[in-house]
């Protein structure tokens, strides 16, 4: 225990921005820290790691008031139901996964309430997998249209699950039909998404390699879950 895994993953972070002519500042370590307990977290946050991912609204809000001490950045990364929005929206930066209208007009009705703008990131369903959240690739332009007119939710921009391959190299084509994604939403709305939220554990590498801005890394920080 104690910091080697961040070590261990922080070095093949820099390893993998390396070969690809990046910075490492580009990319953001999230720690997917879902079923993981609060002390934990907290050895990582004395590591020196700053955000976490939670999945289950009840799970995060416990975390949250454990490590109320502790400056950290809490992003939400799970599926999330639109009734519990309103739990959630004062204590994340970042949501990871708006996939529809339902939930987009519950952010923006919460957020401004709050007089906040609410942060979020689109999810997109790559593989056409029912289990899976996340907007089709060809109904992302008509749901970013309705995404702009919201005033009180900004996209930064996406994230996605790809299906799993035991190779990593064959998740390859899942990244960089989402960076190429971003860019056409980019070019078609003339506007910058400064985030792409793809890789975790055993395919971090290569999302970075494809351009990714947030690596979401669970079992190889944290160990196996449950
Ligand atoms: C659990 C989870 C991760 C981390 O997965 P690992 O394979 O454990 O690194 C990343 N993103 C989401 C959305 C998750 O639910």
């Amino acid at each position: 225990m104690g910091c080697k895994s961040l070590e261990e993953v922080e070095e093949r972070i820099q390893r993998a921005c390396l070969r690809s002519g990046r910075k490492r500042e580009e990319v953001l370590l999230l720690g997917a820290s879902k079923g993981v307990q609060a002390h934990r977290l907290r050895e990582l946050f004395q590591c020196g790691l700053r955000t976490f991912g939670e999945n289950r609204v009840q799970e995060f809000l416990k975390k949250y008031e454990e490590l109320r001490d502790l400056p950290l950045d809490w992003h939400f990364i799970g599926r999330l139901q639109s009734n519990k929005v309103k739990y959630i929206v004062d204590k994340v930066s970042l949501i990871h996964s708006l996939d529809r209208r339902s939930l987009l007009e519950e952010l923006e009705k919460r957020a401004q309430a709050r007089g906040k703008v609410q942060e979020v990131l689109v999810e997109v369903n790559l593989g056409g997998e029912e289990t899976k959240g996340g907007v089709e690739p060809g109904k992302l332009k008509s749901f970013f249209e309705d995404c702009l007119r919201a005033k009180g939710v900004k996209v930064l921009g996406l994230m996605c699950i790809p299906p799993y391959r035991e190779d990593p190299q064959e998740v390859r084509p899942f990244f960089s039909l989402l960076r190429r994604l971003k860019s056409q939403i980019e070019l078609e709305f003339g506007l910058v998404l400064p985030h792409l939220s793809m890789g975790m554990s055993h395919d971090f590498e290569v999302a970075i390699e494809e351009g990714a801005t947030i690596v979401r890394i669970g079992t190889l920080l944290f160990g196996p879950r449950g």
